[in-house]
């Protein structure tokens, strides 16, 4: 029982580890984008998630797309 705790354990940390780096992948992906979008005079909305970091651009996702959260976690970004 206490080996699959550990195997159950081993798992949850490599969830969180690979959800962490998807949403630093994004995050640098939206840097690159911002940037573009300031040297073109562009305006993009975007939406940060309370709980993940996550962010999205121009419309408020139905989910979190890392946790189940819920859509009013999203706060837009000024
Ligand atoms: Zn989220």
């Amino acid at each position: 029982m206490i080996k699959e705790a550990n195997e159950e354990g081993k798992k949850n940390i490599v969830k969180a580890f690979s959800q962490s780096r998807d949403v630093e992948d994004r995050h640098a992906e939206l840097y690159k984008k911002a940037l573009s979008d300031m040297l073109a005079d562009r305006q993009t909305d975007y939406y940060v998630c309370q709980i993940c970091g996550y962010i999205s651009e121009d419309e408020v996702p139905d989910n979190c797309l890392v946790w189940d959260a819920l859509k009013g976690k999203f706060k837009p970004v000024k």
